[in-house]
């Protein structure tokens, strides 16, 4: 299972069941198309439904199959990048309107899943951005500095401080993110796909698009078993698409990356 980087590892082992659904066979109408059944498609589902819209998903696998149910459950409140430099990257008033969303981000998923109950582990203990040496210690302090200029709920620690939170290390201070938190990413997914169905949204897994064509007033959007008419599509494909949206696959750029547990791992 640790060999094919397409399992969930240790996610799939402490994950509730995935709610039952099914591959897409015969005709369907629906307002909405999502296509993709992960963070994006179904936060999309559960809101259009709860708005009383008509929602249909296709997943091309089994929901959570993609990012969401392989990541490493750090919920974040922001970007990588610094938030000035987004900001004038982006230009005024697009970087403040990206960075603010970004910074309650956290906030609403977190809403999200209280509101229903979400089995999903959360830990809303925030999260820690520890720094090597000094060049990494100045790039934390920029970070709060940005932030704090934001009014975000940020502190940074001294290497003592830093030591005495996570039970030692020689790290030289640590930036604390009040506003961030965890979660288990497979359980959370197949949650969401649990409150999307009870809003009324139709789920259909195995059910990869294989042609959609825009007939002008309508999409008309094809798997190997069915089809569905919809006034709207919401392509939520991510990285995974098979070239039916050049254009999403163009934005995107082919990073490799290892999650690597430190300590004695359990084999599975
Ligand atoms: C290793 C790793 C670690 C990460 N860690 C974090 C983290 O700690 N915190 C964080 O915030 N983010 C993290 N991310 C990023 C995060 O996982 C993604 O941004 C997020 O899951 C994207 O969700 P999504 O719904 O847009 O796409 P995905 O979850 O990738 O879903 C896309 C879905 O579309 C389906 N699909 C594709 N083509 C078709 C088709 N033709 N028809 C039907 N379905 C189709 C796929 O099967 C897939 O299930 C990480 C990502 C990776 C890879």
């Amino acid at each position: 299972m640790r060999a094919d980087p397409k399992s969930h590892g240790l996610w799939e082992l402490t994950a509730p069941a995935p709610a039952d659904t099914g591959p897409l066979v015969g005709d369907a109408e629906a307002d909405v198309v999502v296509i993709g059944g992960g963070y994006t498609g179904l936060s999309s589902a559960i809101h259009l439904a709860e708005a009383g819209v008509r929602v249909g998903l296709l997943e091309a696998s089994e929901i959570g199959f993609g990012g969401s149910g392989r990541n490493v459950g750090l919920v974040n409140a922001g970007m990588w990048i610094m938030p000035d430099t987004l900001a004038a990257t982006l230009g005024s008033p697009f970087g403040e309107r990206l960075i603010e969303p970004l910074s309650r981000g956290p906030q609403k998923v977190f809403e999200l899943i209280e509101k229903h109950g979400i089995e999903c582990e959360l830990e809303r203990a925030g999260t820690l951005h520890c720094a090597v040496g000094r060049r990494g210690l100045q790039e934390i302090e920029m970070r709060a500095e940005q932030w704090q200029q934001r009014g975000a709920r940020v502190v940074l620690l001294n290497a003592e401080e830093t030591r005495r939170k996570i039970g030692g290390g020689i790290y030289t201070g640590a930036l604390l993110d009040e506003r961030a938190g965890t979660i288990q990413p497979l359980a959370y997914v197949r949650g969401l796909a649990r409150v999307a169905l009870a809003a009324g949204a139709k789920i259909f897994t195995r059910s990869q698009v294989l042609a959609a064509s825009d007939t002008g007033s309508r999409w008309r959007i094809g798997t190997a078993k069915g089809s569905v008419n919809a006034k709207w599509i919401i392509v939520a494909t991510d990285a995974y698409g098979n070239g039916l949206w050049s254009q999403v696959r163009r934005e995107q750029i082919h990073l490799p990356y290892s999650i690597l547990r430190r300590g004695p791992c359990r084999t599975i």
